[in-house]
């Protein structure tokens, strides 16, 4: 499939941005090719890392085969259909008369969004949503400068990450490190290895301690650093309940112009729900871009 970087796309206002790499990402990229809509579609990875995962999938029609097969197939048919992949994890997506989306610093917008950045469990914690701007952070170079001379702790949810936490340790004074994985590896000398899962945020106004494996470490913030950025943290104002994007029928959520779909909105997280609302998104975003020109 023919993918590129961030930084060698247009940065114009494209009719429909489409946000996350997996399969609802994808079904939504592929319907606004073949309704030959002015697409952007971003992701971290064509597929998403849970695609490669599933050992067996025994539930999309027509298919037989583990999560790699099902995702060289999906690339033969991006290939063919001609759909661009364009790498990027976007940090900020910000809603006025255009959507403006983000990621460090490079900039681009759309007159509609569509939301299909899944789920992720790993490293949440009590109070991480409480806390949301108020010290719980996502984003390493949107927020590690605030932090200057400051303790912190860092939760990595993989090893890919572990750069993020190193550009963390260029501005604190000392990062407590929760790796979710095995055998982390950091140059830093101020990034202290920690055990234990962190279980609960605690605080004021402000993020004040992290509780993991039964010991209280007192940070000023703390940085989930995870390949999923919680919905509420992506696009301020949007109406999530339950952890879920609450949308219409039509995929739509409570801001104009932004559509959702796939895990991200909710139970039963399967691929054929996730592929559906894709496609039934695009056809919204759609509609939603053609209306805006009458
Ligand atoms: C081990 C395992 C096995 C599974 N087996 C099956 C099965 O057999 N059958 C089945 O139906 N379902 C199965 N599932 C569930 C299935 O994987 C999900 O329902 C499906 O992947 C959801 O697709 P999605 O596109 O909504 O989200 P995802 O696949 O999670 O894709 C979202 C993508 O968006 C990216 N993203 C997130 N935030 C951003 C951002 N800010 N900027 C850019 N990109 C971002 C993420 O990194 C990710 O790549 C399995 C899941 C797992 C973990």
């Amino acid at each position: 499939m023919k993918t590129q970087k961030l930084s060698a796309a247009e940065k114009r206002t494209y009719s429909v941005a489409v946000v996350g790499g997996g399969i609802a990402g994808y079904t939504a990229a592929l319907t606004l090719k073949n309704l030959r809509v002015d697409y952007i579609w971003l992701g971290r990875k064509p597929f998403g890392d849970k695609l490669l995962l599933a050992e067996y999938v025994r539930n999309f029609p027509a298919f037989v085969g583990n999560g790699a097969e099902f995702a060289k197939r999906l690339d033969e048919q991006a290939e063919k259909e001609g759909v661009l992949f364009t790498e990027a994890r976007i940090d900020g997506v910000y809603a006025g008369d255009e959507f403006v989306l983000t990621e460090n610093g490079e900039m681009l917008s759309a007159k509609a969004v569509i939301l299909a950045t899944g789920v992720e469990s790993a490293g949440s914690c009590k109070g991480e949503g409480d806390f949301l701007g108020r010290g719980v952070s996502y984003c390493a170079v949107c927020d590690g400068a605030l932090y200057r001379g400051k303790t912190i702790a860092a939760v990595l949810s993989s090893k890919e990450f572990e750069e993020e936490a190193e550009y963390l340790a260029g501005f604190a004074g000392k990062v407590y490190a929760f790796c979710l994985y095995k055998d982390p590896a950091f140059k830093a000398e101020n990034i202290v290895l920690c055990e234990g899962v962190p279980t609960e945020i605690r605080g004021d106004m402000r993020v004040r301690s992290l509780t993991a494996g039964g010991r209280k470490y007192d940070v000023d913030g703390v940085f989930f650093l995870k390949n999923s950025t919680p919905p509420s943290a992506l696009v301020g104002g949007l109406l999530v309940e339950n952890g879920a994007v609450k949308v219409e029928k039509n995929m739509a959520t409570n801001l104009k112009g932004l559509f959702a779909a796939g895990d991200v909105t909710g139970r039963p997280y399967q691929y054929v729900k996730a592929a559906g609302e894709g496609l039934t998104a695009a056809y919204a975003a759609n509609d939603y871009v053609k209306s805006l020109e009458k």
